[in-house]
């Protein structure tokens, strides 16, 4: 229960023994940068907005004091967060239920694909934090299989991924339907203007933490291009994949069909590839998951959005196959690798007229990206 007294230290963050026990566990030793700045408030009670790239914690930053706030004896929902996608819903309640798994906290991924009997059973069971995608919630406030009267926080996680698949009306909509005096947070790896809108509607003079932009790239990725011919891309990309030492690799397309294709032909080669899109059903995207996660394909080919926010273990490689649309997206991607100050390489495939486009990233994001050249045949069979 809640009689729990006993209060450790993480860095200068004061916790429940029971937190500070599950996260040690976790293998946290320190807070990050923007744990370390962000927790003491949401402590406090304020609203917040957190700003970082991704990789830098930033679940758990909500996830830790949430675990100290919410009261494990009202078996009331007291916490909802919001995600982009279902694989982040999945993955953030993984996160949330490790941090909260000594303190006896009840959380649940809600999210669309899933059969929703199944969630109406679990959400009847008492549940305290509720993680979803904002479509499947709705459902689910408009049959009344989810109250939302004694929420008492709200954290809507990578806000801009949000917004940018259209989701600001279903999200006002949920909130709307929260307490008044709920404390709201806000995660991002970007504030485009939209993001600042939604903060200045719904949140009550929030604290601002942000982890400025100049560090946006992680130092630890390192950072190649190889510039080659459309036509010679996949033999390009093969050789690549072949010299460098992969534990395993996500590769971005463009579009669902260049996934497909690009799978068939890494198979055709004799790679391990599974491929990642918004055309499959939930099941199939479980599955290829699974397989990656468990080392079973070292090579997992996605779209943007279909990789939004994924968190695997020991992702060594970032491939941008096709180079990204802008440089925003170029940090999101690359931010799959070198996670939790590990070390990552990020690889970015050009033809001579996307030159260009690199360079705006490279200006944007005061990233290094080095020229690399192709191996030789001969270097490779060495
Ligand atoms: P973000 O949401 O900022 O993209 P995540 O919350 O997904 O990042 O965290 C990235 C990884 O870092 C996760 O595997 C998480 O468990 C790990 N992590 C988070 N905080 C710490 C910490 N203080 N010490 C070690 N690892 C951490
Ligand atoms: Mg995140």
């Amino acid at each position: 229960g809640s009689e729990e007294q006993e209060r450790v230290s993480f860095g200068d963050i004061t916790l429940k023994s029971m937190v500070f026990k599950a996260i040690s566990d976790m293998g946290f030793e320190e807070p990050s940068p923007i744990q370390a700045k962000a927790i003491p408030f949401i402590l406090e009670g304020k609203d917040l907005i957190g700003q970082a790239q991704t990789g830098t914690g930033k679940t758990a930053t909500f996830g830790i004091p949430m675990a100290e706030m919410i009261d494990t004896d009202d078996s009331r929902v007291q916490a909802l967060v919001l995600c982009p996608t279902r694989e982040l819903a999945i993955q953030v309640a993984q996160e949330v239920s490790k941090i909260g798994r000594l303190s006896n906290l009840k959380s649940l991924p809600v999210y669309g694909g899933q059969s929703i009997e199944r969630q109406i059973r679990a959400l009847r069971h008492g549940v305290q934090v509720v993680i979803g995608t904002p479509g499947r919630i709705l459902d689910h406030i408009s049959r009344k299989t989810l109250r939302l009267n004694n929420v008492r926080m709200v954290i809507l996680d990578e806000a801009d991924e949000m917004l940018d698949m259209g989701f600001i009306d279903d999200i006002e909509a949920i909130i709307k339907e929260t307490p008044e005096d709920r404390q709201t947070l806000l995660f991002s790896a970007t504030m485009p203007g939209p993001i600042q809108k939604l903060a200045r509607q719904y949140m009550k003079s929030p604290e601002f933490v942000t982890i400025s932009r100049d560090k946006l790239t992680v130092p630890l990725i390192e950072q190649v291009y190889y510039e080659c011919k459309d036509s010679q891309k996949v033999d390009a990309l093969c050789r690549v994949l072949d010299m460098e030492e992969i534990g395993a690799a996500i590769i971005f397309c463009r579009t669902k069909r260049g996934v497909d294709e690009l799978v068939a032909s890494l198979k055709t080669r004799g790679f391990f590839a599974e491929g990642l899109h918004g055309d499959l059903t939930q099941a199939q995207r479980d599955r290829v998951m699974k397989k990656f996660r468990d080392g079973k394909a070292e090579l997992l080919v996605a779209t943007d959005v279909a990789a939004r926010g994924i968190d695997v273990e020991n992702v060594t490689h970032v491939v941008n196959y096709d180079i990204p649309q802008d440089p925003e997206s170029y940090v999101h991607r690359i931010g799959r690798t070198g996670r939790a100050g590990r070390k990552g390489i990020a690889i970015t495939l050009i033809n001579y007229r996307e030159y260009r486009q690199l360079k705006l990233i490279e200006r944007v994001t005061k990233a290094r990206i080095q020229r690399r050249d192709l191996p030789s045949m001969a270097d490779i069979v060495e």
